[in-house]
C-alpha cells in the first residue's frame, strides 16, 4: 500500500512551493514555479491544477492538499480575502482549485503564517507543543496563537495581526494599514528597508546604498559593523523582544517559536537583543516559564502540507 501522503503548496509573491510528504514530515517530491501572478487568475489556477494532477498522479499515497498563501483567509470556505501582492481579492482559490483536480481530494487554505505555525507543530520546533505562541518575520509581521493544539482564529475567521500593534500609534513610522508605528514598520523586512531609508542621511559613511537596500544587505552589513544597517537590525531586535513580551504577559505560553526568512537570516544578530527586550519587559514569573525558539521547520511548503492532519484531527472543522 502507498504511503499517505500530503500535497503542500505554498503561495507567495514571487514564486510557489510544492512538496510532496508523509505525515512525519519525509519529502518525497519537492518543486518550484514562478507564480506570474497579475494577469488573469484562471491562468494561475490552471497552472496549479495541473502541477496538481501531476502530483496527484505520480503519488497515489496523496490524501488531501493544503495550500498556504499570504493575507487573511476565511478557512472554512477556502477563501482567499486579500493577497495584495498576488492581486487577490475575495478569490474562492478552494473551489477554483478543486473544480480542476482529476481525482476529487479535500483541499484546505489558510494563510500562510497559521500555515507555518501547523507546520512547527507537525514538523518544526514545536512538535508535539499543545501551545505555544508563533511569530514570522518576513516581508510583514504576523503571527498565531496554538490553544490545546488548535488555531485561536478570532471573530473574522481569519488570523491574529500582531504586525499592526503600535508601538509608537503618535510619532511611529506610517505603515500601510493607516496606522502608525506598527511592529510590522520595525519588525520585519518592509520595516526595516522603510527605517534605513530614513535614517540613510544620518549615517554618511554607511556602506548600504539608498537605491539598493535590501534586508539581506542590511543583515550582511550590521555583522561587518556599518552602523546604520546595526541600527535598523537593534530595532528590530528590540521590537520582536516587546512583541515577544507581550505575548508572554498576555498568553503566558510555554513556547514561543520566531519563524519567517528574516529571522532565519538575521537570527544570529537579533537573538541576544531580542531576549534582553524581552526580559525587560515580562513578568518574572511568566518569563522563568517560557521558551524562545527559532524555528525548525524546513519550508513553508511543508508547513502547508501539515493543514491536511490538522484538518482531519479537527475533523474537517477549520
Ligand atoms: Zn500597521
Amino acid at each position: 500500500m502507498a504511503t499517505e501522503c500530503a500535497i503542500g503548496l505554498d503561495i507567495g509573491g514571487t514564486k510557489m512551493a510544492f512538496v510532496v510528504a508523509d505525515r512525519q514530515g519525509k519529502i518525497y517530491h519537492e518543486s518550484t514555479m514562478p507564480t506570474d501572478a497579475g494577469g488573469d487568475s484562471a491562468h494561475t489556477f490552471n497552472r496549479i491544477a495541473q502541477k496538481l494532477n501531476q502530483l496527484i498522479a505520480a503519488h497515489e499515497g496523496v490524501s488531501g492538499i493544503g495550500i498556504g498563501v499570504p493575507g487573511p483567509v476565511d478557512a472554512e470556505r477556502g477563501v482567499a480575502f486579500q493577497a495584495a501582492n498576488l492581486g487577490w481579492k475575495d478569490v474562492g482559490l478552494r473551489d477554483a482549485i478543486a473544480e480542476r483536480l482529476l481525482r476529487p481530494l479535500p483541499i484546505y487554505v489558510e494563510n500562510d503564517v497559521n500555515a507555518g505555525a501547523i507546520g512547527e507543530q507537525l514538523f518544526g520546533a514545536a512538535k508535539g507543543e499543545s501551545q505555544f505562541v508563533y511569530l514570522s518575520v518576513g516581508t510583514g509581521f504576523g503571527g498565531a496563537v496554538m490553544l490545546n493544539r488548535r488555531l485561536l482564529r478570532g471573530a473574522s475567521k481569519s488570523e491574529m495581526e500582531i504586525g499592526h500593534v503600535s508601538l509608537d500609534p503618535v510619532k511611529g513610522r506610517p505603515c500601510a494599514c493607516g496606522g502608525r508605528g506598527c511592529l510590522e514598520m520595525s519588525a520585519s523586512g518592509r520595516g526595516m528597508v522603510a527605517h534605513a531609508i530614513e535614517h540613510i542621511a544620518d549615517y554618511p559613511d554607511s556602506r548600504l546604498t539608498a537605491r539598493a537596500i535590501t534586508t539581506h544587505r542590511i543583515i550582511a552589513l550590521a555583522a561587518d559593523g556599518d552602523a546604520l544597517s546595526a541600527h535598523v537590525i537593534s530595532e528590530a531586535a528590540e521590537a520582536l523582544g516587546i512583541a515577544c513580551a507581550w505575548c508572554v504577559n498576555l498568553f503566558n505560553p510555554p513556547l514561543i517559536v520566531i519563524g519567517g526568512g528574516l529571522a532565519q537570516a538575521g537570527w544570529r544578530l537579533l537573538e541576544a537583543p531580542l531576549r534582553l527586550a524581552m526580559r525587560a519587559r515580562c513578568l518574572p514569573l511568566n518569563h522563568d516559564a517560557v521558551t524562545v525558539a527559532l524555528s525548525a521547520l524546513r519550508d513553508a511548503a511543508l508547513g502547508a502540507s501539515a493543514l491536511v492532519s490538522y484538518h482531519e484531527a479537527q475533523g474537517g472543522e477549520a
